[in-house]
C-alpha cells in the first residue's frame, strides 16, 4: 500500500476576521490544529502546534510516535504561555495522522473536537471522540447525538493542547485498506456540515481529493461558514508500481472579507472552553476565490502571508472604490 492523493485546505469562514486553524498535509504525516485564547494567540498555538508535528523524523512511529510529537507540541504551547503573558491560557485541538504504509496502518493521535473520518465502501466512520463538553453528555446518556447537534455549547472542549503542563491524548492505529480515503478536519466543517453530507461531498468528488477538500469548504461556507474551515484529506492506494503518487495539494482560501468580520466568539475566548457559537452577522454571500498554491511547506493560519493576502483584498476593494461600508471594516 502506498499514499495516493492528499489535499488539504482551510478556509477563515464567514463570521471570523482571522483564521486560527492549522494544518500539515507532508506525506506521510497529516495534522489539523485549531486555535484558541484571545488576540493572536489562537494562532499562535495552532501554528506551535503544526511547527512541532513538523519535526517528525523517520525515527517516528505509529501511536506512540504521534503521542510524542503531540507532547512535545503540548510542551511548547504551555511554555510560550508562561513566558509570554500575551499569550495565557492559549490552546489549540490538533487531530493527527502518521502513515506507516509498508504495513498499511494509520496511527491517529488526537486532543479536542477537531475529527479525524475513514471513508470506505461508500460509508463515513468518525475515528476520533470529541474531548467535548456535549460528547461527555452524550456519552453519559444525558444529550441524543441529535441534541448535541444543535447545542449551544457544542464548540466547547474539556481537552486542549498547551493550557496544562502535560496533557492526555488518545492515540490507535488502524489497519488501512486500498482504496481508503481518510479525512481530518477542524469543527468548523463538522459542525455546519453532517457525515451524510460530508461522505456524499468526498465520494462524489471520485477520488479528486483538492476538489473534495473545496466542495467540503464551500459547503460549510453555504451554511453559514460560522468558523474556520480545515480539512486535510489523504487516500491508500494498492501499491501497484504502476501509477506514480500525485503531490499533495494546499489550498488556502483566504478571509471573505466581504463579510463584516467581528469576531466577537474567539476574541473573549479563554482558557480551554471556547465559547458557543458566535453572534454575528456577516452578510457576505461570494463564495470564496480558491488560490491554489504551491504544494511545498507552508504553515497555515498561522503566518504573516495570510494575514498580507487579507489586506491586500482589503485595501484592493477600497481602490475599486467599492460599497462604503468596507471603510469602516479596513482598518
Ligand atoms: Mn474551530
Amino acid at each position: 500500500m502506498r499514499i495516493g492523493r492528499a489535499a488539504g485546505v482551510t478556509d477563515t469562514g464567514r463570521k471570523r476576521l482571522r483564521n486560527e486553524d492549522a494544518f500539515i498535509c507532508e506525506p506521510p504525516l497529516f495534522a489539523v490544529a485549531d486555535g484558541m485564547g484571545g488576540a493572536r494567540a489562537g494562532e499562535i498555538a495552532a501554528g506551535l502546534a503544526a511547527a512541532a508535528l513538523e519535526e517528525a523524523d523517520a525515527e517516528t512511529r505509529g501511536a506512540e510516535g504521534i503521542v510524542a510529537l503531540i507532547a512535545e507540541a503540548n510542551r511548547r504551547i504551555w511554555e510560550r504561555s508562561l513566558s509570554d503573558p500575551a499569550t495565557a491560557g492559549m490552546g489549540t485541538t490538533v487531530t493527527a495522522a502518521l502513515v506507516d504504509a509498508a504495513s498499511g496502518t494509520v496511527a491517529i493521535g488526537h486532543v479536542g473536537d477537531s475529527r479525524a473520518y475513514l471513508l470506505r465502501d461508500g460509508a463515513i466512520e468518525q475515528l476520533t471522540v470529541d474531548h467535548s463538553l456535549v460528547a461527555e453528555l452524550v456519552q453519559s446518556g444525558v444529550l441524543t447525538p441529535e441534541e448535541a447537534e444543535r447545542h449551544p455549547q457544542r464548540s466547547a472542549i474539556t481537552r486542549a493542547l498547551g493550557t496544562e503542563p502535560t496533557v492526555e491524548v488518545d492515540a490507535f492505529t488502524i489497519e488501512a485498506a486500498p482504496g481508503d480515503v481518510f479525512l481530518i478536519c477542524s469543527d468548523g466543517l463538522s459542525v455546519m456540515l453532517s457525515d451524510e453530507v460530508v461522505a456524499e461531498i468526498v465520494f462524489s468528488a471520485d477520488g479528486d481529493l483538492p476538489r473534495a477538500g473545496e466542495e467540503l469548504v464551500r459547503a460549510a461556507n453555504t451554511r453559514g461558514g460560522e468558523d474556520n474551515i480545515t480539512a486535510v484529506l489523504f487516500e491508500l492506494v494498492a501499491d501497484d508500481g504502476v501509477e506514480p503518487a500525485e503531490p499533495a495539494a494546499e489550498t488556502e482560501v483566504e478571509g471573505d472579507v466581504e463579510a463584516e468580520a467581528q469576531e466577537s466568539g474567539s476574541e473573549a475566548e479563554a482558557g480551554a472552553i471556547r465559547g458557543a457559537a458566535s453572534t454575528d452577522t456577516a452578510s457576505g454571500s461570494t463564495p470564496p476565490d480558491a488560490d491554489v498554491s504551491d504544494p511545498s511547506l507552508r504553515r497555515h493560519g498561522a503566518g504573516p502571508g495570510g494575514r498580507a493576502a487579507a489586506l491586500l483584498l482589503i485595501v484592493g476593494v477600497l481602490v475599486v472604490g467599492a460599497l462604503v461600508v468596507y471603510w469602516s471594516i479596513s482598518r
